[in-house]
C-alpha cells in the first residue's frame, strides 16, 4: 500500500464532528475504513420479494400445517433475513401487560396486494415518530407466520426510509446498496442516501490507492476481478452479475489468506521437524488381522495404508481420521499402534472421558489377548501405589500402550501426569476429538515432542499424531479447518449394517414405544433410554434422573432389569454400569448423555430418547450411534411433547426454538448420514456455533459461508498451497503485496517466513 496518510472521515464532505463520532462507534475512522464498509445487501427491484410472495412462502414453510419437507430446511432456517420494500399503510398502538406497556404495529403494503406487519415492543416513542403512514421503507428481518390470523409479521425489523429521490432510482431499476446503519448513525440523521454519498467521495479518494493483494496470475487464471473493480462494484453495482463476481472475489480473498496460513504452518512442521521412521511390517498386526472375526472394510484398509506411508516418510504424521459413528475407527488406530509397537515404540491413546478410556482399555485388551503387549491406564482416582507402578512401567518402556483422558495428558488436571516419564513415544492417537482447533493441534505435537527425549538430534523429533473424529463436520468446513492436516475418511460402514430406523413419537403414545422395546428385549436385545438433564442444579438433575429411572423400573418395566448411568457417578461406578450392561446383566440402560460418545454395546438395538427436542443435532446423531452397531435392525425413537401447536402465540424466541427443534427431529427421521446432518446443523446454528469458532481458529469471515461455498474453499486452498510451494518465503517481487497483506492479517502468527 502506498504510505499516504490516512484520511480521517471527520473532514470529509457532509460528515463533521457529530457524525464522525457516530461513524467511529461502528469502527469507521478513516476513508479507508469506509471503503471497506461494504453493503450487506442490495435493494434491487428485480430481486426484491413482494409481500404476496412472502406470504405464500411463509405459508408453505409453515411447520404447523401438516408434513414438513426437511429438504426445505434452508427456507425454514429461522436465521434467514428477508428484505422487502413496501409502503407503511397504517400505524396503530396497542397496550399489553394489563395496559401498562404499549406496542406499535405498522402495516405494510405493496403493489402485489400483499401485506405484513411490523411490531415494535421497544423504543415505541422513537418509532411512533419515525414511522409515518405513506412512507416507503426497506424492511429487513426474520418474518414469522401466524397460522391463526394468516399473517406475516416482522418483530423489530431493521427499517430504513427511502426518500423520494431514492424511490425514483429504485423504480428505474437502479441497484441500491444497503449499508448497516446503526442507531447511533440514525440519531445524527445519517440516512441511506447520505452514507452513499460519503462512500462516493471515499471511493474517489481511496480507490486509486488500493493495492492488489492477490497475485495477478491467480486472478487472471480464475477470472476474478481486480480489487479496484471489486470495491467499486460492491458499493455501486451496475448489475446483479457484477455483485456476484465481486462477492466471489472477496470470498476467495478471505479464504486465500487463511489457507496460506495453514499452508505455511504445514510446511513449517514438515521442514522443521523430523519424524520417526517406522517400518510398517508388523507381525502382531498380521496376527490381529488373522484373528478378527470379520474383514476390514476397504476404507479401513486404505486408511491403514495411508498411515503406513506416513510412518515411512521421515516426516511427522499429522493425520485426521474422519469417520461416522460406528465406522470402525478404533481398529484403524489399533493397527497403527501395532506397527509402532513392533518398531519398538510406545503409543498413547487419548480418550475424551474416563469411561471411554476404560472401554478402550477393555476393547484393546480383548483384541490383543495373548500377544504379550502391556497396556496401562492413566485415569483420575487411581491409588497412589497403583499410579506409581504404572509410572514405572511407562518409564521403563514395559508399557507399550498408555490409555488416558485428554485432560490428563494435556496436564489440565491437577495431576502428576505431567511428570510421567515416557520411554519412547512413537504414536499419539486422539479419539473423538470434536473441537480441535488449529492452535490446539500445535500444542499436542509439542507435548509429544517433549515427551520424546531419547534421540540427541538437533531437530526435534516428533511422534506421529492421529486424530480421530466422528463429528460430522461438513466437508467444506473440515477442508478449511484442517487444511494443515492430512485427512483420511472412512466412508463405508462395515458390511451388514442396516440403517437405523428413526421415528418421532409423541409422549402420549409412549406406551406403544415401551411395548416395542419389550418385543426387542424378548428377542434377546437390549435398549437404552436416554433422559436429558434438564434441571439447573446438579442435585436436582440427579434427582430427576434417579426418579425417572425408578419410575421406569417400577411402573413401566417391572419385569426387566434396568441399570442407571448418569454424570454424577464416579467413573468407576459408570464403568461398572457399562460393563454390566455389556454383559447383559441389564436389559435396559437408563442414561443421561454420558452415553453420548463412543460406547460400544452391539447387542443393543433400540434407543428411546426422551424430550428429544432438547438435544442438538450433533448430539442426537452421536446418541443414536450407540445402536445399530451389530447386524440386527436397530431403532431410535425420539419422544417429544404432542404437537408443536401448543406453542403458537408464544414469544418469538420460543417459537423459533420450536421450529428448529422440529427441523432437528425431522432431519433425524430422514437421514443417518452424519455429513448431511452436520449441514443442517450448520444451517440452523451457523458454523461458528457448531465448531465454537474461537476454538476452531477460523476467523469470522465477512463474505464466506462455510456451508455453501465449498467450491471457492477448494479453489482458495489449491491456489494458496501452490503459491507457498512455489515461493515459500514470498520473496518474489510480484508477491510482495501478498506477503504484506498476509502479515497484516496474521501478524500474531510469528515466525511464519522464518521457518518456511
Ligand atoms: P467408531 O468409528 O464409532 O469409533 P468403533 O471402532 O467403535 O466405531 O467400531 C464399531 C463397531 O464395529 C465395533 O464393535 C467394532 O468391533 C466393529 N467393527 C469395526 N470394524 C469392523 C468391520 N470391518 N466389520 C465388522 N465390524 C467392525
Ligand atoms: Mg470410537
Amino acid at each position: 500500500m502506498s504510505e499516504s496518510k490516512p484520511l480521517p472521515l471527520q473532514y470529509m464532505k457532509g460528515v463533521g464532528p457529530k457524525r464522525a463520532e457516530a461513524l467511529a462507534s461502528a469502527g469507521l475512522l478513516t476513508a479507508a475504513d469506509m471503503l471497506r464498509y461494504y453493503p450487506r445487501s442490495y435493494i434491487d427491484r428485480n430481486t426484491v420479494v413482494t409481500l404476496a410472495t412472502l406470504a405464500m412462502k411463509a405459508r408453505k414453510a409453515n411447520l404447523f400445517s401438516g408434513e414438513m419437507d426437511v429438504s426445505r430446511a434452508e427456507e425454514i432456517n429461522v436465521k434467514t433475513e428477508i428484505t422487502v420494500v413496501a409502503r407503511i399503510t397504517k400505524v396503530r398502538e396497542n397496550t399489553y401487560g394489563g395496559g401498562s406497556r404499549s406496542m406499535l404495529i405498522a402495516t405494510l403494503g405493496d403493489e402485489s396486494g400483499g401485506s405484513a406487519e411490523m411490531i415494535f415492543f421497544q423504543m415505541v416513542n422513537y418509532f411512533r415518530v419515525a414511522l409515518r403512514e405513506g412512507a416507503l421503507v426497506v424492511v429487513s428481518g426474520t418474518p414469522e407466520y401466524d397460522d391463526k390470523y394468516k399473517k406475516v409479521s416482522f418483530h423489530h425489523p431493521d427499517v430504513l426510509k427511502i426518500d423520494e429521490e431514492d424511490e425514483q432510482l429504485y423504480k428505474q431499476g437502479k441497484i441500491l446498496p444497503k449499508y448497516r446503519i446503526t442507531q447511533a448513525m440514525k440519531n445524527v440523521h445519517l440516512s441511506m442516501r447520505q452514507i452513499r454519498s460519503i462512500v462516493e467521495d471515499v471511493i474517489e479518494a481511496e480507490l486509486p490507492k488500493l493495492q492488489e493483494t492477490i497475485p495477478e496470475s491467480i486472478l487472471h487464471k480464475l477470472g476474478l476481478p481486480p480489487i479496484t473493480n471489486t470495491a467499486r462494484d460492491l458499493h455501486f453495482p451496475e448489475t446483479t452479475m457484477a455483485v456476484e463476481m465481486a462477492r466471489k472475489r472477496m470470498k476467495f480473498e478471505e479464504l486465500f489468506f487463511f489457507e496460506m496460513m495453514l499452508a505455511l504452518r504445514k510446511r513449517g512442521v514438515k521442514v522443521m521437524e523430523r519424524g520417526l521412521v517406522i517400518n510398517p511390517k508388523s507381525e502382531r498386526a498380521r496376527a490381529l488381522l488373522d484373528k478378527l472375526p470379520f474383514d476390514l472394510t476397504s476404507a479401513q484398509k486404505r486408511v491403514i495404508r495411508e498411515v503406513a506411508e506416513d510412518f515411512q516418510s521421515g516426516r511427522p504424521m499429522n493425520r485426521l481420521l474422519q469417520g461416522d459413528v460406528g465406522s470402525g475407527k478404533t481398529l484403524v488406530a489399533l493397527f497403527s499402534m501395532l506397527m509402532a509397537i513392533d518398531a519398538g515404540y510406545q503409543t498413547l491413546l487419548m480418550a475424551p472421558t474416563e469411561i471411554l478410556a476404560e472401554q478402550h482399555y477393555h476393547t484393546l485388551s480383548h483384541f490383543l489377548e495373548g500377544m504379550g503387549i502391556e497396556i496401562v491406564q492413566l485415569i483420575g482416582g487411581q491409588k497412589a501405589k497403583m499410579r506409581r507402578e504404572i509410572k514405572e512401567k511407562i518409564a521403563s518402556g514395559e508399557a507399550k500402550i498408555i490409555i488416558g483422558t485428554h485432560a490428563l495428558f494435556s496436564g489440565n488436571a491437577t495431576d502428576e501426569t505431567r511428570t510421567v516419564d515416557y520411554h519412547k513415544v512413537g504414536l499419539v492417537v486422539v479419539d473423538e476429538q470434536h473441537r480441535f482447533g488449529v492452535m490446539q493441534r500445535a500444542k499436542l505435537r509439542e507435548m509429544g515432542t517433549r515427551s520424546h527425549s531419547v534421540e540427541g538430534t538437533e531437530l526435534p523429533v516428533s511422534p506421529h499424531v492421529l486424530v480421530m473424529s466422528a463429528t460430522p463436520i461438513p466437508r467444506t468446513l473440515s477442508m478449511t479447518l484442517y487444511g494443515d492436516l492430512d485427512v483420511s475418511v472412512i466412508d463405508t460402514m462395515p458390511v451388514g449394517r442396516k440403517p437405523i430406523i428413526t421415528k418421532v413419537v409423541f409422549e402420549n403414545k409412549l406406551h406403544e414405544t415401551y411395548q416395542f422395546i419389550r418385543k426387542e428385549i424378548e428377542l434377546g436385545r437390549q435398549a437404552y433410554v436416554v433422559y436429558p438433564l434438564v434441571e439447573k442444579s446438579e442435585k436436582l438433575e440427579l434427582k430427576s434422573a434417579v426418579e425417572h429411572f425408578e419410575y421406569l423400573q417400577t411402573e413401566v418395566f417391572p419385569e426387566y432389569k434396568l441399570g442407571l448411568l448418569h454424570g454424577q457417578m464416579f467413573w468407576y461406578e459408570k464403568d461398572d454400569a457399562m460393563k454390566a450392561f455389556k454383559n447383559k446383566e441389564f436389559d435396559i440402560l437408563v442414561a443421561t448423555t454420558v452415553v453420548e460418545v463412543g460406547i460400544d454395546v452391539p447387542n443393543s438395538s433400540v434407543m428411546l430418547i426422551e424430550n428429544a427436542e432438547r438435544f442438538g443435532l450433533a448430539q442426537l446423531h452421536q446418541l443414536r450411534g450407540r445402536v445399530g452397531r451389530g447386524a440386527e435392525q436397530s431403532y431410535c425413537f425420539l419422544a417429544t411433547k404432542d404437537h408443536f401447536r401448543f406453542l403458537l402465540g408464544k414469544k418469538d424466541a420460543e417459537l423459533s426454538e420450536r421450529l428448529k427443534a422440529v427441523v432437528r427431529l425431522k432431519t433425524m427421521e430422514e437421514t443417518t448420514d452424519g455429513f448431511k446432518i452436520a449441514e443442517v446443523d450448520m444451517k440452523l446454528r451457523g458454523p461458528g456455533d457448531v465448531m465454537g469458532t474461537r476454538q476452531s481458529g477460523v476467523p469470522d469471515f465477512e463474505f464466506t459461508d462455510l456451508v455453501s461455498d465449498l467450491e471457492i474453499i477448494a479453489l482458495a486452498k489449491r491456489e494458496a498451497f501452490a503459491l507457498i510451494e512455489q515461493d515459500p518465503h514470498l520473496r518474489r517481487p510480484e508477491h510482495q503485496a501478498t506477503r504484506k497483506e498476509f502479515l497484516r492479517q496474521y501478524a500474531g502468527e510469528k515466525g511464519f517466513f522464518d521457518v518456511a
